[in-house]
């Protein structure tokens, strides 16, 4: 019988963390890592080459593989100010270890990213009196900045990076299986007993049944946002108690370097926050890229979202961010990831199973975008695979609204923000499972199943979802 101290499933930010740490303490633990992507040298998106989204089958590999979402991120690794009070970014982690623990597990688990390899330079840190006429300025206009500072990996390096820690986890005796899907957990009375699995090839398949059987003493689950839908499932299926969380939905705005200049030079990535009438909900931005680009990911059932990230070296002269809702649900319908499927159905298949891309002049006049309109604008599309259409046929009138009104809101900020040319993809989605419910040491309600980064809710980012996984280690030693 196949029998470990410890199963990981999933090898993001989150797992790799973990194992490393488990090993930085000298733990004899017999460790078996998940993944149902590829080792992080075979993973490779075809798009570099090709122009346009190949849909990759068994599973895309942006998200999927050593390293999880992290190996094509931007590699932003959000920081923070010594003298915060709060933890503006990242998610939750900071309610279960307070504030000054948070910031030293985040200056460690810096530290780790360091030696292996990550630019010394923090962005955000040098113009302190720049980043508060900005700020002062928003404030003005009702929108909220956090200036975190971050330190930026970029793409290619991110992915170098993470190969050399995926090289000291093997070396130090991880066993990971790659091409390997967690299908089902096996739960007795109440405690994880090991976990049910299948060949990724099969991934879709939900009728195969000769799953093999891998038993471990503890379970932690570390399958990010692309897991969230099956960690949803098992929650229901295993009684995994879970409240339901929110779904944020928006778009990839591009326009060009030019305008965000200033934010660009001083922050390298700003945090804009308001809550535009007439709903007040929240609008942010997120993940902003520098003369970056526009990419793509693709879940299941090939759902197709935009995302963006920057190379080191390789520049655009756009930049990208994302332009995000919250939306909660309460009575008589309460699935949010439901939901933002279903958005994202409708988009893709109105961009023939492609991101929609459209001008913001356009949704403004009323019409859509065509692809000789794209031809002669002033800002030139950086992902292309989109189509240019009508998003707004996608999107609810709620979301559409706030993220027009907080473009303009914007506008008083960053002269430009709105101008027509500028481009709007949809859709983009930032699933969260259910929140699973932990305990402070990340427990589920499940005994000796653990749940740690994106996939239940705990984290949102790279730092953060690394930095779970090494406070469980210390937990699990
Ligand atoms: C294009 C892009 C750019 C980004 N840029 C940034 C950035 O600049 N800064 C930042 O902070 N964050 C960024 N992010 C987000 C960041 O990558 C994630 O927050 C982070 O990777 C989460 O880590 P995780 O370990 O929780 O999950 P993930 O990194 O998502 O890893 C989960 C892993 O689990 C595997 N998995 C899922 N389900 C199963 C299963 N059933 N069986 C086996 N394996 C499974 C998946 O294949 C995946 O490899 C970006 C993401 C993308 C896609």
């Amino acid at each position: 019988m196949n029998k470990y101290d410890l199963i990981i499933i999933g090898a993001g930010p989150s797992g790799i963390f973990l194992s490393y740490e488990l090993i930085k303490l000298g733990s004899s633990k017999k460790i078996l890592m998940i993944e149902q992507g590829k080792k992080v040298e075979d993973r490779f998106c075809p798009i570099e080459k090709t122009g346009k989204c190949m849909k990759c089958k068994p599973l895309c590999h942006i998200t999927n593989g050593f390293s999880g979402a992290g190996a094509f991120s931007d590699g932003k690794l959000s920081l923070y100010n010594p003298e915060d009070t709060e933890i503006h970014v990242g998610g939750n982690l900071h309610e279960y270890l307070g504030i000054e623990e948070t910031k030293k597990l985040i200056d460690y688990t810096d530290n780790i990213y360091l030696e292996y390899g990550a630019d010394p330079k923090v962005e955000g840190v040098e113009f302190k009196e720049e980043v508060s006429s900005i700020k002062e300025k928003a404030k003005k206009y009702n929108v909220t900045l956090f200036d975190v500072p971050v330190r930026h990996l970029g793409t290619e390096k991110a992915h170098e990076l993470y190969g050399r820690l995926q090289n000291f986890l093997l070396e130090h005796g991880v066993e990971i299986h790659f091409e390997t899907v967690v299908a089902d957990l096996i739960v007795d009375n109440n405690v994880i007993k090991g976990v049910k699995t299948k060949p990724s090839k099969y991934v879709e398949d939900d009728e195969f049944t000769n799953l093999e059987e891998v038993y471990g003493d503890n379970v932690v689950i570390g399958v990010g946002r692309k897991g969230a839908n099956w960690l949803s499932n098992m929650c229901a299926k295993h009684n995994i108690n879970s409240r339901s969380g929110i779904v944020d939905i928006g778009v990839r705005y591009e326009l060009p370097d030019k305008y965000m200049a200033d934010v660009n030079k001083y922050m390298y990535e700003a945090k804009f926050v308001a809550r535009p009438a007439p709903y007040y909900d929240k609008v942010r931005t997120f993940c902003q890229n520098p003369s970056g680009f526009v990419s793509t990911e693709v879940y299941d059932k090939n759902i197709t979202l935009a995302n963006g990230h920057s190379y080191k070296d390789r520049k655009s002269t756009n930049t990208n961010l994302a332009l995000l809702v919250s939306h909660n649900f309460t009575y008589p319908f309460n699935e949010p990831i439901k939901y933002g499927r279903n958005v994202a159905e409708n988009s893709n298949q109105l961009g023939n199973g492609n991101v929609l891309v459209q001008r913001l002049g356009d949704i403004l006049n009323g019409r859509r975008t065509w692809e000789k309109d794209l031809e002669t604008n002033s800002v030139i599309p950086t992902q292309k695979s989109a189509v240019a259409g009508d998003i707004t046929y996608a999107l609810g009138y709620r979301t559409m609204t706030n993220i027009l009104e907080f473009i303009k809101m914007l506008e008083n900020v960053i002269p430009g923000f709105a101008h027509p040319d500028n481009l709007l993809y949809s859709p983009e989605i930032k699933f969260y499972s259910n929140q699973v419910r932990i305990n402070q040491e990340f427990e589920t309600s499940i005994k000796n199943l653990y749940c740690i980064g994106d996939g239940g809710g705990l984290t949102r980012g790279l730092m953060m979802a690394s930095c779970s996984g090494v406070h469980l280690a210390r937990i699990l030693k």
